[in-house]
């Protein structure tokens, strides 16, 4: 590392504090679907206080309803915003940079399975838990006081900066094809998902689907004359189970030849009856099927109707009463780069003053905000992120000297490929 970058990296390391703080107090907004609200003023006035321009980018806009990466959800888009910090570019020569973090959660579930509130953070052992510690609020803090020193170690970029905190990563992906749409891209975006200190070069695409079925509603002493709405569920995911196993079979990229069960079905929520003496009339149950790049969206609908229809086809009552099938959300493909594109040859320098050794290649078996910079952008993107555990899970957990590390090669990443001014 030169003087100029051992000033950033010095300055870094001097926010410390600031970037543990700010994570907790993102961890504190209970961010889930729909409630969003709070963190993007947290966000908003953080990026402010910090000096970059802000924008908030709403998700109920024309421009994303028609853009081709958009996916339509069954929820209300209404009052509910992105946020862009942006820095210009002080001078000429360099790559313009995008880093990209989610500030939505999934559902921490029940709070008496964790150690503590998933709410309130805490700090043991120089891990950070709480919901959203990991996937991703630390790796947001990161990015935002990583672009934070340069400026305050004395410098400009050569190119402009934008960081930029999005909505709805863990359901559609609609906040960041929100910030495309409405113009928002660059030559390298980085992503800190929980990965590690990592670059991604492959993902795999991802859709969600809901199954209906109905069932013939009566008192359960005559329960034979009825007709079990959700017992009529099993044959159809026993079915889909199958069409996991035959996808793993298939043919697959090499990149995922050493992956054991890289295609993972996942029966994400069940519902139906409502009463323990009724017969239930209704049931529904929702998934998410993954599916190898070079694969379509349109290919793997088509796959699962065939799978709902033929299991239907195989049962009396289902076959007259057929179950209805909805895409909702997730519409994902997959895709994979080359390890020695630009950006991630930058990204790989940083990694390795800071380290000694070059960043391990990580190939992903789900989904990240990837999908929109690489099918819709223009740039080369990657994930780089913090280590942290049981993501999507109770007690999960970030490692804080993970995060500063993301935060010292975000900012080393913006020296060398935007490029300091003097
Ligand atoms: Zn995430």
């Amino acid at each position: 590392m030169n003087e100029q970058e051992k000033k950033i990296i010095d300055c870094v390391n001097s926010l410390h504090d600031d970037i543990i703080d700010f994570t907790t107090r993102l961890v504190a907004q209970p961010s889930t679907l729909g409630n969003e609200v709070g963190v993007v003023e947290v966000m908003t006035e953080e990026l402010g206080r910090l000096g970059f321009a802000t924008s908030q980018i709403p998700l109920k806009s024309e421009s994303l309803i028609n853009h081709p990466g958009f996916a339509p959800v069954p929820w209300s888009l209404d009052g509910r915003n992105n946020v862009i910090g942006t820095l210009k570019a002080a001078s000429h020569g360099g790559r313009s940079a995008l880093f990209n973090g989610h500030l939505d959660v999934v559902n921490a579930g029940n709070p008496d399975f964790w150690q503590q509130n998933p709410y309130t953070p805490t700090i043991v052992d120089g891990w950070l838990y709480g919901r959203g510690a990991g996937d991703m609020k630390s790796g947001v803090a990161a990015m935002t006081y990583a672009a934070h020193a340069i400026g305050k170690a004395g410098f400009g970029l050569c190119a402009s900066l934008t960081v930029e905190a999005v909505i709805e990563e863990e359901c559609s992906g609609n906040g960041a094809v929100a910030c495309l749409a409405a113009g928002h891209d660059a030559d390298a975006i980085l992503i800190p998902e929980p990965f590690g200190p990592t670059i991604l070069t492959d993902q795999l695409g991802v859709l969600w689907f809901k199954v209906r079925l109905s069932g013939r509603p009566t008192h359960v002493l005559a329960a034979p004359t009825g007709v079990n709405a959700i017992e009529k569920c099993y044959s159809l995911i026993r079915a889909l189970r199958h069409l996991e196993e035959q996808l793993n079979l298939a043919d697959r990229p090499a990149s995922y030849s050493g992956k054991e069960h890289p295609i993972n079905l996942n029966i994400g929520i069940i519902d139906g009856g409502d009463w323990p003496s009724t017969v239930p009339a209704e049931a529904s149950f929702h998934a998410r099927l993954s599916f190898f790049p070079g694969v379509t969206y349109s290919e793997t609908c088509s796959l699962i109707e065939a799978t709902i229809s033929k299991a239907a086809a195989g049962d009396d009552w289902l076959r007259n009463n057929k179950p209805t099938l909805e895409f909702y959300g997730f519409r994902s493909e997959g895709h994979s780069l080359p390890r020695d594109i630009p950006a991630f040859t930058v990204l790989d320098s940083c990694h390795e003053s800071l380290t000694g050794q070059t960043a391990e290649t990580y190939i992903s078996t789900c989904t990240t905000d990837l999908r929109a910079f690489h099918w819709f952008g223009k740039g080369q993107p990657t994930c780089f992120g913090p280590v942290a555990e049981n993501i999507h899970g109770t007690n999960e957990r970030v490692n804080l000297e993970s995060v500063m590390h993301v935060a010292r090669t975000y900012a080393l990443f913006l020296a060398r490929w935007c490029l300091l001014t003097e």
